[in-house]
């Protein structure tokens, strides 16, 4: 008798323990899902975490202002960014790269898309200091004189905005032969014309991409509201304006001829100066596929 009571005893101890597995995996599914594991290096601010990617659901078209105010709150923490790799890169004959996440737009031909879509489950926080530093070895190994910030927008509000000048402000002082370029959508510096002067480096250039070549181009592409469509073209003024080497980029493969010379002729009547740069665009399986969602052919 007493040997059964023992049987049926570790077969519910099983039952109950197999079952505690199942509420386990279940929560860790859900967990995963919503956010409260979403930046591991930064376990005890998991909770607000989740409580910032309910507000981070995006309606299209969206505010980018908005968005970029709150992509700052999740990427920043104190002066340090989230950034999830550093490399040596091919481009401009060879740059020292620091990849970080978080955008205030969401373009159909982002090739960073799903990191800029959940910026907080994704990377590391690093001090401005640290993101130097890392440039500087990739740049001394590679015998490079070029660096920059990419797969993100670098500057989303004064705070990002503070740790980017940091980073180019340690970087360049280290040797006069170095060069900063800033890739930027232009939104930030389009809105907040009073930060250019802050951009005052002999050695900076900021290349500022624009995503459309009218309002409807630009709300498509880029996922934010038509009305932001001038902005990139307004930072590139102000630039130019303060004696910084700026210029503007546009995908040439998302638009004719005819699109391409109508953007020029608003660069014209808006006398920006220098040459509009022409990119091609990254055709990656996801890229072609994101845009097909959006409904952009090529
Ligand atoms: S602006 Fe650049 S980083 Fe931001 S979503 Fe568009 S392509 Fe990606």
């Amino acid at each position: 008798m007493a040997d059964i009571d023992l049987i049926t005893a570790n077969k519910k101890f099983l039952y109950i323990l197999s079952f505690s597995w199942i509420i386990i995996a279940i929560v860790a599914i859900f967990s995963w899902q919503w956010g409260f594991f979403a930046v591991y290096e930064n376990f005890p601010w998991k909770y607000s975490s989740f409580r910032r990617r309910l507000y981070m659901e995006l309606k299209f078209p969206f505010d980018p202002l908005q968005r970029a105010n709150e992509v700052e709150k999740i990427v920043i923490k104190g002066n340090s960014r989230l950034y999830y790799r550093f490399r040596p890169a091919p481009y401009y004959g060879g740059i020292a790269t620091a990849d970080a996440v978080g955008c205030s737009f969401l373009c159909a031909y982002c090739w960073n898309y799903d990191r800029n879509l959940k910026p907080e489950r994704f990377g590391k926080f690093f001090s401005p200091q640290a993101v130097a530093s890392n440039l500087l070895k990739i740049a001394e190994e590679k015998s490079f004189n070029l660096f920059r910030v990419t797969g993100s927008e670098p500057i989303l509000g004064e705070v990002s905005f503070k740790h980017l000048i940091e980073v180019i402000n340690t970087v360049l002082k280290r040797n006069a032969r170095f060069k900063f370029i800033i890739e930027t959508n232009g939104l930030i510096l389009g809105y907040r014309s009073d930060l250019v002067k802050y951009l005052k480096f002999p050695n900076l250039r900021v290349r500022i991409a624009t995503k459309g070549v009218d309002k409807n181009s630009f709300e498509l592409i880029s996922g934010s509201k038509k009305d932001f469509f001038l902005y990139p073209i307004k930072a590139v003024k102000e630039l130019q304006k303060g004696h910084i080497q700026a210029w503007l980029a546009v995908m040439e493969d998302l638009f004719k001829d005819c699109d391409i010379e109508s953007l020029k002729d608003i660069l014209r009547k808006e006398s920006i100066k220098g040459e509009l740069e022409l990119e091609k665009l990254e055709r990656y399986p996801f890229v072609l596929n994101n845009m097909k969602k959006r409904e952009i052919t090529l």
